[in-house]
């Protein structure tokens, strides 16, 4: 697309703003007024509108039910005391977007259509942001292939849509981790690193599993040996060893490039942790927990920003961790709320204005 993007806008008729409670809403159940909807036919992108929330038609043998080229991001935008609303860190998402597509043989999406779409969108529909501390506007930027045609190769048309849901606190309850020793959720060269809609599939069963034994979620890792950490759930995850922050390293392609992880990392080393992006794996883990030099552990992601970890199990091991005095995690998450409420200097120019 070369012209400068010409979004076709149709408004809504009413709001459903006004027959809604915006207090204790649960996650990603309530939609706004509108959606942004783009469609990619000929080798291009056209056809871009922003219109009235509404159902998708399509056809049964619509390749995405087949097929599984999907692909999603997860953003958030926030509105501060003074009002004014602004979105986390939107162009790192663009580019593992993009990152993502290109993994799943799909188009990429041009800046015009996701940042300055996004943009628009959240305008519209601004009066959706929930002024309030810990409460903001869920963004969900996807994109499936509508070939309707089930022969098996990538798809010459698709859509990019974006829809919006306000939500509010997310009340992290410090977890107890099952260490996956069956499943695996990313190997090298598989699509671990792509937001993809099939990862999270794939993974609901160790997660079912892990909740019959009493666990909340799943610590990931290797394909081969079940030794190298690699996520929790669906969040990276950090170690705090001694005055040392250690997160799994990105290079083998099986850990997905959190925006909140990154974003970690930069306050981490701010409050003078030393920050090593390695491999680590569970023996590391358990030497350095009987050691007592294991001070805390946490998944961090846009969903909850900050989820401490009380305990790590599986059949032979119990390491239980003091959450209380987590001081760490507690502190990621002070310094990135105050960040996106405005109520220090976005000193890294994370935030994106409306
Ligand atoms: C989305 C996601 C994350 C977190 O990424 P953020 O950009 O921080 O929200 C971590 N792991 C997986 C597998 C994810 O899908």
């Amino acid at each position: 697309m070369t012209a400068a993007l010409d979004i076709v806008i149709t408004k809504a008729e009413s709001s459903k703003l006004n027959d809604l409670n915006l207090e204790n809403i649960p996650f990603g159940k309530y939609f706004t007024d509108h959606m942004l909807e783009a469609t990619f036919e000929d080798g291009e992108w056209s056809s871009v509108e922003i219109k009235p929330y509404q159902p998708l038609s399509c056809d049964p043998s619509t390749a995405v039910f087949h097929y599984g080229q999907a692909i999603f991001e997860g953003i958030k935008a926030y509105k501060n005391a003074a009002g004014e609303a602004s979105i986390f860190r939107p162009y790192d998402n663009h580019k593992r977007f993009n990152k993502s597509a290109d993994r799943m043989s799909m188009p990429s999406v041009p800046e015009e259509i996701f940042i300055e779409g996004m943009r628009k969108l959240v305008e519209i529909d601004s009066d959706w942001i929930p002024a309030k501390k810990e409460h903001s506007l869920y963004i969900r930027p996807f994109m499936i292939g509508i070939d309707a045609v089930l022969g098996v190769k990538p798809c010459e048309t698709y859509k990019f849509i974006i829809i919006l849901s306000p939500t509010g606190p997310y009340y992290a309850e410090p977890m107890k981790i099952y260490i996956e020793d069956t499943y695996t959720r990313a190997a090298p060269g598989g699509v671990g690193f792509s937001k993809n809609a099939g990862n999270y599939g794939g993974s609901m069963k160790a997660a079912l599993e892990a909740k019959a034994l009493g666990y909340d979620q799943v610590l990931w890792t290797d394909a081969f040996e079940h030794k190298w950490l690699q996520e929790v759930g669906m969040m990276n995850v950090i170690f705090v060893i001694n005055d040392t922050a250690i997160t799994p390293s990105l290079e083998e392609g099986t850990i997905l490039e959190g925006v909140t992880r990154s974003s970690a990392l930069t306050i981490l080393r701010e409050m003078g942790l030393k920050v090593e992006e390695r491999r680590i794996n569970i023996d590391e883990l358990i030497a350095a927990y009987h050691s007592g030099a294991l001070k805390e552990a946490f998944g961090v992601g846009t969903a909850a920003t900050v989820a401490p970890i009380k305990e790590f199990g599986s059949s032979n091991i119990k390491m239980e961790l003091d959450v209380k005095n987590a001081v760490v995690a507690k502190e990621i998450k002070r310094q990135l709320d105050a960040i996106r409420y405005s109520e220090v200097a976005d000193r890294h120019n994370w935030l994106f204005k409306i």
